[in-house]
Order: structure tokens, then C-alpha cells, then sequence
């Protein structure tokens, strides 16, 4: 599906790596922690990324806010870097370990009595290998953080009744061989708390190796099955995934769910929207990327797209309408969903590679090797699979200064040391620190349409050759 029906994920790199957690393993280099947060650094660095994704990747894109800990952030410059991030297109979600109050919440989305946002995007990290959260400090296991999962999605649910701003929460969770018996009881808790999005990433070597743990090979290496099953108990179904596989499945598996049921209940019931032993939802697949492409677009922009694709080929009608009947089919009937309400829940599993793997691969793809090469052959399978993944990668950050875009796998393992070393140096915590202004970010935004200016006024006599790539 990558590529047809969406261009992948985003993320920001080198914006604010510092984080007021100690997790084991913990995917920040050594030296995050020793570079201030700095608003102006961040909402500066942000637009660069932005700018340089929307012209290397097109004009909308899903872009994590991500980087050490996001709330470490002043509530101004949290919401100047989101605002920041729309502007240059991209549907930002703020990434964060969830351990924050609702004033902040509150500051960061309302200004002045008026909101800024009409929603909020934020994935909330909970896992019992986490260190440092306010009132359980080292959790036990995972059913002793479900308290504090719902004290944030009721203050989120506290922010829409105030204040009118919608949201959409994804939990993280990192497993591996210590969390793992307590998946199944934390997705049974969590299912049908009103998290939109569920995603688990079987730990990998990256970052820190002071954090690293010794035994993650033993879940990962079976391409996260085991993982996977124990998702599948809490569930209660089988969530099947092959339908809309996104780049290579040893690094990401997804599959769209339906929760029949109120918020909190735990009795809801779960179905698959598209299951992969029916026949007929395969060939609604086709038909929508076929007929549709891609949906990463602007909702107003994907609504002018649906109604165009519906009159220009009503015929479509007919298997969409089948589908919503195999729904009601899957749901129990019409009158359950009409009684109970119903809401879409994603589940995702998305595995990280080993740093000293995604090195050596990433110094063969730069040199230009390819996997016929007898050097791929030398390296052994796993440096091959590292290529393979990193070759179908589904997962962008951007390199302004190199001119390309690299996978999330490569920035840990390979550049973010050398990046967080060169900021630990000139955001030293000895300085203080500088929060962006408003005037900052206007200055940004009038530079960087001058900068498009010139680019169109350069790319006009090039129509034709250059100006698809970006598209
Ligand atoms: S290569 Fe790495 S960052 Fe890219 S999709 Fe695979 S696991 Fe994710």
C-alpha cells in the first residue's frame, strides 16, 4: 500500500532530544540528555524539515512530533512547532510519555479563552519498563498504568466538553520478553478506553547501550509473531493483516477494527473491517486503490476526490454497499450498532531493526550496493533483510542538509549520535534557553514563500521532468 493509497509516516529528528525518563532500552542516544530544550531551536529546525518534506514527499503527510520528550516543551512553543507543521502540510501527532497535567494540556490548545486546534493528535507511550512516571515510578506490571491511561484520555475527553477540541490518541507500547505476559490483560484494559490506535513495537538494540537489554532477540526474531498472538487474546479475534500491507511486513503489520460498544465497556465487541479469508473485502481493496489511490490528503480535498470517483463510476456504489452490509453482518445487525454505537479502532505492530545492523546495511546502500552484490552475500542474511526493510521503508525522517529523506531506523542507529553530540554542544545546558516567538515563526513562514517563489519561478520552464517527483 505504500506509495498507492499513502506515502508512509513522518517523524521530526534533532528538535528536542532530551526526555525526563530513564526507560530500559531507550532509543535516544547517549547524548540526548545533554541538550537544552530550546523553543527556538525547535520550531526553527521544524520548519527546515517541514519545508523539505513537503517538497520531497508532496503536499500533505501524517509527522510525528517526535524527538526526546515533547512536553518538555512550554505549551507556546509545543503548539508554535504544531502550528509550524501544518502550515508546511503535515498532520502533525505529538509524541509523548503521557506524563503531563491537564493545564498543560489546556495551555497548549487554548489560548486567550479560544482554542487553537480544533484537534489534537498525540500517540501517549505507557509501558512497565518505563522509568520516572509521577506517582509509579516502576511499575510492576502493565495493568498498574491502566489508572493512568484513562486519567489521560478522560482529560482529553475533559478538553473536548470545555473546550470544543477533538482528539486522537494512539497508544505506544514497547514489548519485550519482561512485558510481554502482560500484553493480552493491557490490550483487554486499554481496547475500549478510547484510544483510536493501538501500536506495539517489539524492542530492538537502538540508542543508548548503557539501557540496552540483553534478551529482546528471543520475541523479535520471529518477525514479532509471538508478539502479534498476544495482541490477537486481548483483542479477543484474530486480527488479520495481510490486506493492506504497508512497505515490508517484517518491519509493520496493521490491521482496522471496528468496537461495537460504549467507551469503557468492557464487553465490547471486536471484528476486523476487512478480513483476509473473505473474498469479496480483497476485491473492495483493490477496487478502492485502483479507483481512489491516495488518502493522505486534506479531508476537504479527500471528500471532493470520493464524490468525483463516485459520479464519474457510480458503479462503485454497488460493492461499497455490500461492504457496509457485510459490516452490519460482522456487527450482529443493524439495530446492536444503532443501540451500542460504533468506532474504529486501528491495532499496529511496527519493528525497529538492531543500530549495529541498520549500520553496516545502510554503509552498503550508500556505497550503492545492491542485493545481487557478493558483498550483500559476505554480510549474511540478516544484513540482506536489514537492506530489504530499510529499501521498503515505511517510516521517513528528513536530511535537509544531505538532500534526502532516510528511514526512522537509519537516523537513530547511524546519525542521531553524531547529531545530539554536535547539539549537546550548542544547546548546552549551561545556556539559557530561548523560547520561539510568534514574530520568529511569521519570519519563517514569509521566508519560506519567498523560497517557493523562486522555486516555482525555477521549476516553471521544467514542467515535465522534475515537478512529478514531489507529488
Ligand atoms: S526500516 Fe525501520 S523505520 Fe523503516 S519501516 Fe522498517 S523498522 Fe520502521
Amino acid at each position: 500500500m505504500l506509495g498507492r493509497l499513502s506515502p508512509g509516516c513522518e517523524g521530526t529528528r534533532a528538535v528536542f532530544p532530551s526526555c525526563n525518563f530513564s526507560c530500559t532500552p531507550c532509543y535516544h542516544s547517549a547524548d540526548a540528555n545533554s541538550v537544552r530544550v530550546d523553543g527556538m531551536h525547535t520550531v526553527t529546525e521544524i520548519a527546515r524539515q517541514m519545508d523539505f518534506l513537503r517538497r520531497e514527499r508532496g503536499p500533505v503527510g501524517h509527522c510525528q512530533l517526535i524527538g526526546g520528550e515533547v512536553t518538555l516543551l512550554p505549551p507556546e512553543d509545543h503548539a508554535l512547532a504544531l502550528e509550524t507543521m501544518r502550515f508546511f502540510g503535515r498532520i502533525p501527532m505529538s509524541f509523548s510519555h503521557g506524563d503531563f497535567d491537564y493545564d498543560y494540556l489546556k495551555r497548549l490548545a487554548v489560548k486567550d479563552g479560544r482554542r487553537r486546534f480544533d484537534r489534537l493528535d498525540f500517540a501517549l507511550h505507557f509501558d512497565m519498563e518505563m522509568r520516572g512516571r509521577r506517582g509509579i515510578p516502576r511499575p510492576r506490571n502493565e495493568s498498574e498504568l491502566t489508572p493512568y491511561r484513562q486519567k489521560l484520555v478522560d482529560m482529553f475527553e475533559r478538553l473536548r466538553r470545555e473546550h470544543g477540541v477533538r482528539y486522537y490518541l494512539a497508544h505506544n507500547m514497547t514489548v519485550q520478553a519482561a512485558n510481554l505476559p502482560y500484553i493480552a490483560q493491557a490490550v483487554r484494559e486499554s481496547r475500549a478506553m478510547g484510544f483510536r490506535l493501538l501500536s506495539f513495537q517489539p524492542a530492538a538494540q537502538q540508542g543508548a547501550e548503557k539501557r540496552w537489554v540483553d534478551n529482546l532477540r528471543s520475541i523479535a526474531d520471529d518477525d514479532g509473531e509471538m508478539v502479534w498472538q498476544e495482541i490477537e487474546k486481548g483483542m479477543g479475534i484474530r486480527l488479520p493483516y495481510s490486506l493492506f500491507q504497508m512497505g515490508d511486513v517484517r518491519c509493520n503489520r496493521m490491521c482496522a477494527c471496528a468496537v461495537l460498544g460504549p467507551k469503557g465497556d468492557p464487553n465490547v465487541k471486536i471484528f476486523p473491517l476487512f478480513d483476509d479469508r473473505c473474498p469479496q473485502d480483497a476485491r473492495c481493496r483493490d477496487l478502492i486503490v485502483t479507483n481512489i489511490g491516495n488518502i493522505v490528503m486534506m479531508p476537504h480535498l479527500l471528500a471532493v476526490k470520493l464524490v468525483r470517483t463516485i459520479l464519474t463510476r457510480p458503479w462503485l456504489l454497488i460493492p461499497a454497499l455490500r461492504w457496509c452490509l457485510r459490516i452490519i453482518a460482522r456487527a450482529g445487525g443493524l439495530w446492536p450498532i444503532l443501540h451500542r454505537g460504533i468506532r474504529p479502532l486501528t491495532i499496529v505492530m511496527h519493528r525497529f531493526m538492531d543500530a549495529k545492523d541498520v549500520s553496516k546495511a545502510w554503509d552498503l546502500m550508500d556505497d550503492g550496493v545492491s542485493s545481487d552484490d557478493s558483498r550483500v552475500d559476505k554480510a549474511g542474511p540478516r544484513i540482506r533483510e536489514t537492506m530489504e526493510r530499510l529499501a521498503s521503508c515505511s517510516y521517513a525522517m528528513a536530511q535537509p542538509d544531505q538532500g534526502r529523506v532516510v528511514p526512522a531506523c537509519v537516523q537513530h542507529s547511524v546519525y542521531d549520535p553524531v547529531e545530539n553530540k554536535e547539539l549537546a554542544r550548542l544547546l548546552s545546558r549551561r545556556d539559557k534557553s530561548q523560547s520561539a516567538t510568534q514574530a520568529e515563526v511569521d519570519r519563517i513562514r514569509r521566508t519560506d514563500l519567498s523560497n517557493q517563489q523562486q522555486s516555482l519561478n525555477t521549476n516553471s520552464s521544467e514542467q515535465g521532468c522534475g515537478t512529478t517527483c514531489s507529488g
